[in-house]
């Protein structure tokens, strides 16, 4: 029984986990920085240990100083949220060799779909369609080049090893293969040390829509759901919503059983996200399996009225699913929009400083905010510049959708640059209001947008 929880994370996902486990009656250990010494998740805990230096690398990424303090205080699991150490199976393994449970997948699960081309090929054994390309261990440039002239173009570049969309490049003719070929094995290289590339078939207007899927230890498997990210950055998330518009529900259907086929395939247990490209004829193409709780989890929390932090605790007690496929439903709709502090009218650059006001929209039955601040702090140049997802939740995407836009405009913080008022704008475009969703959809609208 976990009677105590760890949390090897900072910021609002720690305070996310806090608060269900409080909910549940389990003692919580948050863990800090030099940065974070006065931080909202330390506060929060019950107890709270010291694990290093400001800089991740020094303390949220040293797996053996979080493993001892977890021993030290006597947990028995380690929530990891995400990012950090959340996929990391050296770290889940170390937990299971300290007898501590880590709420999260089994190593071989998290190691299967850690990288893009292994788990294109365990997904393609498994029969879940992928959008062609080449996944093979053969990475010669003459050997890639064949396969993408093969395919035809466009073609898209992608780092095995990679994510937050980086290692990634378009080529658009045969031409530019080997410069790009270049770039994206330089980017990845820096950013992951290893360059080993996959080459897709460009998708010129896909959407892209996740299932959040859950398994148990006992064989049971539900997904709930679908959540469409297609507004993205840079291949980064900027809006998230759920249910994705106009999905049908045998579509729905085909997809989430699709998901959870791909779960089972590395025998998976807890909290996962199958990522998926939707085209416009219909046809959906795997693109990854995330296995760790997502950022953009609340807006599946709205719609279904399900604690996931809840779930995730009780599948790693041993227990079975809280609820089977049956009695699962959703309604309504929710937005999520991810406040930052930096600046969309110079290239998005981070921004820090001190939050010197810091007055988020009053929280209800529509309107919540995950948040790991408060006002008064600061935002460092450590940490993901993230200030607060916004969630809104209506019975309708129309109400929502205007939620969301007066949510927004009683957003109020001074002191820090933050893309509040681009997400307004996004908010209140047009093509975004009839769900016009395509992942290029802050390129092919930066007029009305910028
Ligand atoms: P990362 O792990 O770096 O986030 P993903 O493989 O999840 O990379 O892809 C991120 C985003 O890149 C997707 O959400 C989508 O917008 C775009 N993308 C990925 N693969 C393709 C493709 N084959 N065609 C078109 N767009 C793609």
């Amino acid at each position: 029984m976990i009677r105590k929880i760890l949390i090897a994370n900072r910021g609002e996902i720690a305070c996310r986990v806090i608060k269900t486990a409080r909910k549940l009656g389990i003692l919580t250990v948050a863990v800090y920085s030099d940065a974070d010494s006065h931080a909202l998740h330390v506060s929060m805990a019950d107890e709270a240990i010291h694990i290093g230096g400001s800089a991740s690398k020094d303390s949220y990424l040293v797996a053996d100083r979080i493993i001892n303090a977890a021993k030290k205080l006597n947990v028995d699991a380690i929530h990891p949220g995400y990012g950090f150490l959340s996929e990391n199976a050296a770290f889940a393994t170390a937990c299971a060799d300290n007898n501590i449970i880590f709420i999260g997948p089994p190593p071989a699960a998290i190691t299967a779909m850690g990288s893009k081309s292994a788990a294109k090929q365990i997904m393609a054994s498994a029969g879940v369609p992928l959008v062609p390309g080449y996944h093979g261990d053969e990475q010669a440039e003459r050997v890639l080049k064949a396969a993408a002239d093969e395919m035809g173009y466009p073609v898209l570049l992608k780092a095995a090893a990679g994510g937050g969309g980086k290692g990634m490049r378009q080529v658009w003719k045969a031409e530019d293969f080997s410069a790009a070929l270049a770039a994206a094995k330089r980017e990845a290289i820096a950013s992951f040390g290893d360059d080993v590339m996959l080459v897709e078939k460009y998708l010129t207007q896909p959407r892209h829509v996740e299932f959040q899927i859950f398994c148990d230890s006992l064989g049971n498997g539900v997904y709930l759901f679908e959540r469409d990210c297609s507004v993205q950055r840079r291949h980064q998330k900027v809006i998230e919503e759920a249910p994705a518009p106009g999905m049908g529900d045998n579509l729905r259907k085909t997809m989430g059983e699709a998901a959870l086929k791909a779960a089972q395939a590395i025998n998976y247990v807890g909290a996962g996200t199958v990522e998926f490209l939707l085209d416009r004829d219909g046809s959906f193409y795997f693109m990854e399996m995330n296995t760790r709780l997502q950022v953009e989890h609340p807006v599946t929390e709205m719609i279904t009225g399900e604690d996931l932090v809840a779930w995730q605790i009780q599948v790693a007690n041993g227990e079975p699913l809280p609820k089977l496929q049956d009695d699962l439903s959703y309604s309504g709709h929710a937005f999520e929009a991810r406040i930052y502090a930096e600046d969309p009218e110079n290239d998005f650059l981070p921004a820090t400083g001190k939050l010197n006001l810091l007055q988020p929209p009053a929280e209800n039955r529509h309107v919540r905010v995950d948040t790991g601040v408060l006002e008064g702090d600061s935002v460092s140049v450590y940490y993901d510049p993230m200030i607060a997802k916004l969630v809104v939740w209506d019975t309708d995407r129309d109400k929502a959708l205007a939620r969301l836009r007066r949510a927004l405009r009683s957003y109020h913080i001074d002191g820090v640059t933050t893309n509040i008022e681009f997400l307004y704008t996004l908010a209140s475009n047009r093509a975004f209001h009839e769900a016009k969703l395509i992942t290029t959809f802050i390129e092919k609208h930066q007029d009305e947008l910028f």
